[in-house]
């Protein structure tokens, strides 16, 4: 966030590297161009840091925490410890908590400390005027590359009466000062199935409805059938396969109706939370000027090196159509830098890219998916250790969940894992270090490890691999012995 009045600086001439959008991505690849002496422009129309840190990744982790801590308590006498019957939630200071935090990185990222930086920071809707320049309050900018960074919204669903009802997305839920009584959260993605079950153990009485038979989309069955137990256990209403066909208000309430198959159902809350994706910010853009190839639904089109249809022009993050990762930002960010100011041969999909939804358990992959891999017939077998093998894991009371790792049938290289955890965002980083430094399993079977550790796991899982190499290694070996025993 800035501390107004901000005054654009006047354009240097034509910048090296001009950046529109201050998101992750915007943000990486301004500070690192102005690191290596480039002249940079970047432009944001709304606040710095987009949406990871004023209505994504930030705000939601906040609250999670506070919403874990809560969960803990109601939890004490499975831990030996007493709190009084009845906690009473203070909503009010749990969102205080989430602006004390964002404000607090927010001037990791000030304008001011971009300026200091060297960096040109330009507040205002910016807008192609040709393929090498753009407009931002009345200035035009010149720029011998560019960086389209302008991230995504949340999508409105063309649910009959939702918008007269009104809803909530990611953009305004943290605005919230009271805990809603009772809640619909429309979306099974990463999105609704934090902040359903944030939400739930802060005191809300949820229903959350999906479209689809499972959780996540694409992830493992099993990992999201878990995560179902587990909101289900939170208390949280169910409906998968389920669709909203209309919304009313009825007095102070807003009533929706539900269908599943045939089974007509009605909800009756308070409020409304919308979490079904997002779209990318292309319009206003006036991309055809630039020649920017673009889609309106799946955003600017780039190839590998993450180039549009014009070769000045590059594009990252959310408003990317191909290679869209959504936790890439960063990588992406720099990797522009390299290929559009140092000749870089970069690729995206050289990136070893973990995510994890940061759901309790958090639910955490990496590399291929079984399917993704036998569909282009690769041969894989898997190693799982369940949570509840390791001892740091029933230590703490974090048994649920597993270890999944998957190799190339016969060798220990690793084709990708899956981590379901309370702590997976943490664990899966050992699994993306060992891929893309090309280690294998035998390797992270050695790694000495502090005990009692939840990555315990890990090394159990390499183990298992290690012990199930194929009965040839293990007969030679005895022959040895045998041999070793005769001398
Ligand atoms: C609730 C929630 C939780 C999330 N949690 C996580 C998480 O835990 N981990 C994770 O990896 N990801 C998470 N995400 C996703 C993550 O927030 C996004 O993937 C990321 O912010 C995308 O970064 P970006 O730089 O592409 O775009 P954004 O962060 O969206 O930034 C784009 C910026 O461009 C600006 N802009 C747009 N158009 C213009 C214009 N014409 N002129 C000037 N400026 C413009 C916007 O105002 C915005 O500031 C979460 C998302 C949500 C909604």
């Amino acid at each position: 966030m800035t501390s107004p009045p901000w005054h654009n600086p006047d354009p240097r001439g034509r910048y090296h590297l001009l950046i529109i959008g201050a998101g992750p991505a915007g943000l990486i690849a301004a500070q690192t161009a102005s690191r290596w002496g480039a002249k940079v422009a970047l432009i944001e129309r709304n606040l710095l840091g987009g949406t990871c840190l004023n209505d994504g990744c930030i705000p939601s982790k906040a609250i999670i925490r506070t919403s874990r801590l809560y969960r803990e308590m109601r939890d004490a006498e499975h831990f030996g410890g007493r709190v009084p019957a009845g906690i009473a939630v203070d909503f009010p200071a749990v969102m205080e908590r989430v602006r004390r935090i964002r404000a607090r990185l927010s001037a990791r990222d000030s304008a001011e400390r971009l300026t200091a930086m060297g960096v040109d920071v330009y507040f205002g809707e910016a807008r192609f005027a040709g393929p090498d320049s753009v407009t931002v309050g009345g200035l035009v900018l010149r720029f011998k590359k560019a960086l389209v960074a302008t991230g995504a919204r949340a999508v409105r669903p063309p649910i009959a009466g939702l918008e007269e009802a009104g809803y909530l997305t990611y953009e305004n839920v943290f605005d919230l000062t009271e805990c809603p009584k009772r809640l619909l959260v429309i979306g099974g993605g990463p999105v609704g199935c934090e902040l359903a079950q944030a939400f739930s153990r802060l005191g809300s009485r949820v229903i959350l409805v999906q479209d689809e038979p499972m959780f996540l989309g694409d992830e493992e069955r099993d990992a999201a059938q878990l995560l179902s137990d587990a909101l289900a256990r939170d208390g949280i209403d169910i409906h998968l396969n389920t669709q909203t066909l209309r919304v009313r208000v009825e007095g102070d309430d807003k009533v929706a109706d539900l269908v599943c198959d045939d089974t007509k159902s009605r909800v009756t809350v308070d409020q409304i939370l919308v979490g079904v994706g997002t779209v990318p910010n292309v319009q206003g853009l006036n991309l055809e000027a630039a020649g920017v190839s673009h889609d309106d639904a799946r955003g600017i089109r780039v190839d590998d090196f993450l180039r549009t249809t014009n070769p000045r022009v590059f594009a990252a993050g959310d408003v990317c159509a191909e290679g869209k990762f959504p936790h890439i930002e960063s990588a992406a960010g720099r990797i522009v830098v390299a290929n559009a100011l140092f000749l870089g041969r970069q690729r995206l999909s050289a990136e070893v890219v973990p995510w994890c939804t940061f759901t309790d358990p958090e639910i955490a992959h990496v590399g291929l998916y079984v399917t993704e891999a036998r569909r282009r017939k690769i041969p894989v077998k898997t190693f799982t250790i369940m949570m509840h093998e390791i001892d740091r894991a029933i230590t703490d009371g974090e048994e649920e969940g597993f270890v999944k790792l998957h190799v190339r049938e016969g060798t220990g290289k690793i084709l990708g894992a899956t981590v379901v955890a309370s702590h997976a965002g943490d664990l899966i980083n050992e699994i993306s270090l060992a891929m893309s430094t090309g280690l294998d399993l035998d390797a992270l079977a050695r790694v000495n490890r502090p005990y009692p550790t939840q990555s315990q796991a890990i090394r159990m899982a390499a183990s298992a691999y290690v012990r199930s190499r194929p009965q040839k290694i293990r007969t030679w070996l005895k022959r040895q012995f045998l041999a070793c025993d005769r001398r």
